[in-house]
């Protein structure tokens, strides 16, 4: 059992446990139980783990582009190709992966 995903609340957790079983990778949430009257709590108490540990790397990698939705969405017509080696880039980069050159300025 591997822990993917620290959340902020308990909420975010089990929405990132739905979609990691909507995934096909079984998932739970540990610390939501411990919410109410305990006063502060670390912040890393309520988090999601990967029961099979096998499918932890695919969980994470999915998980990072999940979390990373909203994000790209908002940059979707964004995308700019790098002027020093060619690689498509999506618009939420600055700069380019690849060779590390900075994203160009818009004209
Ligand atoms: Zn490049």
């Amino acid at each position: 059992m591997k822990r993917v995903h620290v959340a902020r609340h308990a909420p975010e957790a089990h929405v990132v446990k739905g979609f990691l079983e909507s995934n096909g990778i079984a998932a739970v949430v540990r610390g939501d139980h411990l919410q109410g009257g305990w006063g502060e709590l670390p912040v890393d108490l309520c988090s999601v783990w990967v029961t099979d540990d096998a499918q932890f790397e695919r969980a994470d990698a999915l998980l990072v582009s999940f979390l990373r939705g909203d994000h790209a969405r908002e940059f979707r017509d964004q995308n700019w190709r790098c002027p020093k080696c060619g690689e498509n880039l999506e618009g939420q980069f600055t700069e380019c992966w690849s060779c590390g050159a900075r994203r160009p300025l818009k004209p």
